[in-house]
């Protein structure tokens, strides 16, 4: 098969770690016959040195004439003072919203050889951490109007948080889809003891439910859920929500298992085009220094083969790989446990790379 891959480096640590996922695209290419073919696209704090914008247009429409993209990271420092529309983190929105990407997918899975990492008490992490958060990524309050006006005397701001019944939809569907394929569980979380636009997300997700009965359905509100995540994480297998809601509990999803830089994500709308991206940031104080732990951006490249490119053979390859590079007792600075091997990014890869050939 022959896939066009748009390649975002990015910022800090974001072009050593893609360069290790691509090592690893290449040699899956090699061994089951496919051509990938590679297309560099600037976004981030790099694109607004070259071309005095987070997101030049033509950089966007390289990444829809693709079959996919594959992200690094973006931001940094010397970018923290630039104007608020012209900001790094402004090119990621433009790009998901661009591509029309309403779904984030992030999974939390607490990898048994890193089980030490947990902030968790081992009587809770032993029951198992497997389950995956689906965030809808284009609606709700961050895409409502924003404004601060003078009011009796005093600023006075307002965010609107909006959902359309299609909006609501489209992602639950995602999210049955998702239990569908894993273990048949879905919970759903809002705030419909406050907000309207959550009881409107019920009314949705329930009609929904009719359709999928194989699934075991629940709803719950997200102050509980919040709790439950700490308290039982095994008792989830698919959580689908909003924007807001999502974002804040897929952050603490991915603590809980120990390190941010083991965790994938994939971020999908209606075709099969979608942003993949490990879930964190350019890590500025690691950058260039061959430290960074690449195995969540050679996870996504996994995910993109699992997803969109429907490759799940050359996925589970993938992720085999880095479970032996684990077993092995390889790792980076952030997952370094007593008794291991203090490997940098590049090797990793390397390693990684070995147990795939
Ligand atoms: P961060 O995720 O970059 O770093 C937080 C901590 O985790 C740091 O100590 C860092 O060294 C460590 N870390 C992160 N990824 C690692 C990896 N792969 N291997 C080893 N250690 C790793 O978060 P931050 O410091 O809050 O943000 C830095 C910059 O990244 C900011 O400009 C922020 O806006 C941006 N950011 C970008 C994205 C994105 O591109 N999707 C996401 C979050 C933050």
């Amino acid at each position: 098969m022959d896939k066009k891959i748009a390649v975002i480096r990015g910022d800090g640590i974001g072009p050593e770690i893609v360069n290790e996922a691509i090592k690893v695209l290449d040699a899956v290419a090699e061994k089951y016959n496919h051509k990938f073919e590679y297309t560099d696209v600037d976004m981030g704090g790099c694109a607004i040195d070259k071309w005095g914008e987070p997101l030049p247009k033509e950089m966007l429409e390289r990444c829809l004439a693709s079959d996919s993209v594959l992200l690094g990271a973006v931001g940094g420092p010397k970018w923290d003072n630039v104007p608020g529309d012209k900001r790094p983190e402004k090119g990621l929105l433009a790009l998901r919203g661009g591509m029309k990407l309403y779904s984030n997918n992030r999974p939390a899975k607490l990898w048994s050889q890193l089980a030490e990492a947990s902030p968790l008490k081992p009587s809770i992490v032993e029951k198992g951490i497997d389950f995956i958060v689906v965030r809808e990524l284009i609606g709700g309050v961050y895409f409502g109007e924003h404004t601060t006006v003078n009011k009796d005397g005093e600023e006075t701001a307002t965010d609107i948080m909006e959902y359309a019944e299609h909006e609501i939809e489209r992602i639950g569907r995602i999210g049955f889809e998702t239990a569908m394929k894993r273990r048949h569980k879905l919970t759903s979380v809002d705030k419909a003891n406050v907000l309207d636009t959550s009881r409107l997300w019920r009314k949705v997700m329930h009609r929904l439910k009719d359709e999928y009965p194989e699934v075991e359905y629940s709803d719950m509100l997200v102050d509980n859920a919040a709790m439950q995540i700490v308290k039982d994480p095994s008792q989830f297998d698919v959580i689908v929500t909003e924007n807001l809601f999502g974002d804040i509990l897929s952050d603490e999803a991915s603590m809980i298992t120990g390190s941010i830089g083991m965790i994938p994500s994939s971020s999908l709308g209606d075709g099969g085009c979608g942003l993949y991206e490990p879930i964190h940031g350019s890590a500025p104080d690691i950058a260039g220094q061959n430290k960074a732990n690449p195995i969540g951006t050679i996870l996504s490249a996994a995910m993109m083969c699992r997803f969109s490119f429907d490759m799940p053979s050359e996925a589970d390859a993938i992720e085999n790989a880095v479970t032996k590079a684990l077993d092995a007792g390889l790792r980076t600075g952030d997952i370094m446990q007593e008794g291991c091997t203090l490997v940098g990014c590049k090797e990793m890869g390397d390693a990684i790379l070995s147990y795939l050939e």
